[in-house]
């Protein structure tokens, strides 16, 4: 897992930095190494929020009743329009949610990333030639240098260093890059994935038997 800082060492001469915030190998908040939920503090959501994503707020009922009492109909005569006013709230926007045309957090990269890569090696013939060969070696010795999670990509350069690129066939490939997102996974505390070529032809290829 990257490395992340949760509270600063001094906190009277560096502000603390929000859990899970990566830091880059410059020593500075690294924000494309960061999923977007730990970009700000998390802060309590105000009770009226926290009921809101769910349905109407207490405060809210309670202001309809009293409303109702109040013209005279009483709540319970009132019942049915109250229903149509309290199943249909505002659903209030999760603050933490990456909002669609913001810049790609680590995750977003990541399954783009992953999508590209396995659904490229799905798809890398049997019997490659060499330019094949050279062409993905290529490919995919530039991610330790380019990808842009800078943590992400010293992490894969020492993989790959003890265990590399297998460009042989279609098979040797998907397996090999099966086995690196395996790494990932177990870093991240998720759950590794059955590397063999079925199952993922059935992922990345074919899709699930009908
Ligand atoms: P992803 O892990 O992105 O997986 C997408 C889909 O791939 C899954 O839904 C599943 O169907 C399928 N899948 C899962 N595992 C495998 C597998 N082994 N083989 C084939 N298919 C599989 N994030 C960090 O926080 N720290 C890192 O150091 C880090 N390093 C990364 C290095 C690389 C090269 C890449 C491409 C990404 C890295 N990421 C890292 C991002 C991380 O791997 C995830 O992409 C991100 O956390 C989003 O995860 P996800 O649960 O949406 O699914």
């Amino acid at each position: 897992k990257p490395p992340s800082s949760s509270s600063s060492s001094n906190p009277s001469t560096k502000p603390a930095l929000p859990p899970g915030m990566v830091i880059g190998p410059d020593g500075k908040p690294c924000k494309i190494c960061t999923a977007f939920r730990n970009w700000k503090p998390r802060v309590d959501k105000p009770q009226q929020a926290q009921n809101g994503a769910q349905g109407v707020s207490g405060q809210q009922k309670t202001a309809a009743m009293m409303a109702a009492f109040a013209s005279g109909t009483g709540f319970a005569a009132n019942s049915q329009q109250q229903a149509s006013t309290v199943t249909a709230p505002v659903p209030e926007p999760d603050p933490y949610a990456r909002p669609e045309n913001c810049p790609p957090d680590v995750e977003q990269l990541g399954r783009s990333t992953w999508t590209f890569l396995h659904t490229t090696a799905a798809y890398y013939p049997d019997k490659p030639t060499m330019a094949h060969r050279v062409n993905m070696l290529s490919l995919l010795r530039a991610l330790p240098v380019l990808y842009p999670c800078s943590v992400c990509a010293t992490h894969l350069g020492e993989t790959m260093k003890t265990h590399p690129p297998d460009v042989s066939s279609r098979a040797a490939l998907s397996r090999w890059l099966c086995e690196q997102h395996n790494e990932v996974n177990e870093r991240l505390g998720k759950e590794k994935f059955d590397c063999s070529i079925e199952k993922l032809d059935e992922r990345w290829k074919d899709g699930p038997a009908d």
